[in-house]
């Protein structure tokens, strides 16, 4: 760490995911074979460029408003950088380095050619009317558009940008630059965008976990009759629970930023309807404890203020953070044992802690083969949206769109070589108590620098 901290700003966050990564590289068998790749983790660890800037915008009243804005260009060794734009009060330098970290190993494993990018602002969409959003988006883009362009930067979305934010983002683009192109993706479908992109991150982690499920098991189970906990209920809680749900799952636990909603009967779960009605009521950016007085959730599901989902699960088989980052803790991680889980993979970037890392790798080794815990990191299990991100270039690109089906029969191709990547890499790099699964997070992690430190080396960016 001694490099990184000497002469910068406290970035907690940043470290964190720089800890992550390089103590699997350093505890696994690479550095032996490849002593040289030291010094590509130095590299990559520093940003190509890092742009910070002022937006100001005029909110209903008439008054002034002025926020910071960001773009993190991490890494171009394998395409334009590319990853999503977070509007949340929290954002700030040292999380959009994590995040545009996280991103250049997710999108390496995504097999596509994608570089890793991150940014957005410290802007809280909460409470706002559209007229203010487009405002914002109108004014944070007219200094974002000297940065980015189809070949050199494309953004998406991420938490507090999705299709409504993604459509004022790119208008703004085309009007500042006199320039229509697929500067940003996630676009609405008859405007250049892809099919399966919103339901992309949530699909794609369900798909990579039924693989965990399946080869845990030897192909006996797969998520039928397993109880999944979620947390978070925006994009990729809604479309993970619908496929866990057409996969035959129950699913028990939705929560957002003030409470969580759990079904109260063990043989119940949340339903297809339900979702809907949350994804309507998050259009309209509203909690879901005005939900959970109403009727149609009062009877079967209890709501539980200021508290996620974990500790309050009396059984569950599968945990599925899809809210943000450092959503499960050590104590929660331990409690989520206690409760069965076998299955933990996360929809969001970095949702578990290091300590709740640690407690579900020490359970995956303590355990034979068939009943170990089994974590699947969030730069795997959820690279199904920027994957489809990928797809959704390849499509500007062609001028053509692909069919649903297409896309999605992609998205599960490319779920299952990121999976079978992280197994391959982690028993060619790892040493493995005899039985134990192999560890997804360091094959993951190991199998997504090695290809970008190819390339780097390849491009002269390191020797
Ligand atoms: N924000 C998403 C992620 O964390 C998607 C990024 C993208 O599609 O560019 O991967």
């Amino acid at each position: 760490m001694s490099h990184l901290t000497t002469h910068l700003p406290v970035e907690p966050e940043f470290e964190q995911a720089y800890r992550e990564l390089a103590s699997t590289l350093e505890n696994s068998t690479l550095f032996d074979k490849h002593p040289e790749h030291r010094r590509a983790l130095e590299v990559v660890t520093v940003p190509e460029r890092t742009i910070q800037f002022r937006v100001t915008w005029e909110n209903d009243k008439g008054g002034l408003e002025v926020n910071r804005g960001y773009r993190v260009q991490f890494n171009s060794s394998l395409g334009p950088y590319k990853g999503g734009l977070r509007f949340h009060p929290t954002v700030n330098m040292s999380i959009l380095k994590f995040l545009g970290f996280e991103q250049i190993f997710k999108n390496a494993l995504t097999g596509l050619n994608m570089g890793g990018g991150k940014g957005g602002a410290d802007f809280d969409p909460k409470g706002k009317s559209d007229n203010e959003i487009r405002k914002f988006c109108s004014a944070f883009m007219m200094e974002l558009s000297k940065h980015i362009g189809a070949d050199i930067d494309v953004p998406a979305g991420d938490i507090g940008v999705s299709g409504r934010e993604i459509g004022f983002l790119f208008g703004a683009y085309k009007r500042q630059r006199h320039l229509w192109e697929g500067v940003l993706t996630g676009k609405g479908v008859s405007w250049g965008g892809s099919l399966i992109r919103p339901e992309a991150t949530g699909y794609g982690l369900v798909y990579y976990v039924q693989h965990m499920i399946q080869y845990a098991t030897d192909n006996q189970e797969t998520f039928k009759g397993k109880r999944v906990a979620i947390s978070g209920s925006g994009n990729v809680a809604q479309y993970a629970a619908l496929k866990v749900i057409e996969f035959g799952g129950t699913v028990i636990s939705l929560s957002d930023s003030k409470g969580s909603l759990i079904v109260r009967d063990e043989a119940d779960s949340i339903t297809p309807e339900e979702i809907y009605l949350i994804q309507q009521h998050k259009v309209e950016r509203k909690y879901l404890s005005e939900l959970a007085s109403t009727d149609a959730f009062r009877e079967r599901c209890s709501y539980v203020p200021e508290a996620r989902p974990w500790e309050h699960l009396d059984k569950v088989d599968v945990a599925l953070p899809c809210a943000t980052q450092n959503e499960v803790s050590g104590p929660e991680a331990l409690a989520l044992i206690e409760a069965g889980a076998r299955y933990i993979a996360e929809g969001s970037n970095m949702g578990c802690t290091l300590a709740a890392i640690e407690h579900f790798e020490a359970s995956r080794q303590n355990h034979e083969k068939g009943k170990s815990i089994w974590y699947g990191p969030g730069k795997a299990a959820n690279c199904g949206g920027v994957a489809v991100s990928g797809l959704e270039m390849a499509q500007n690109s062609q001028r053509l769109t692909w069919t649903a089906e297409e896309v999605d029969n992609k998205l599960k191709h490319i779920m299952h070589t990121c999976f079978l990547t992280g197994v391959e890499t982690a028993k060619s790099y790892t040493v493995n108590a005899e039985g134990s699964l192999p560890s997804l997070v360091a094959g993951s992690n190991i199998a997504g620098f090695m290809k970008v430190a190819a390339a780097m080396r390849d491009q002269g960016d390191w020797w």
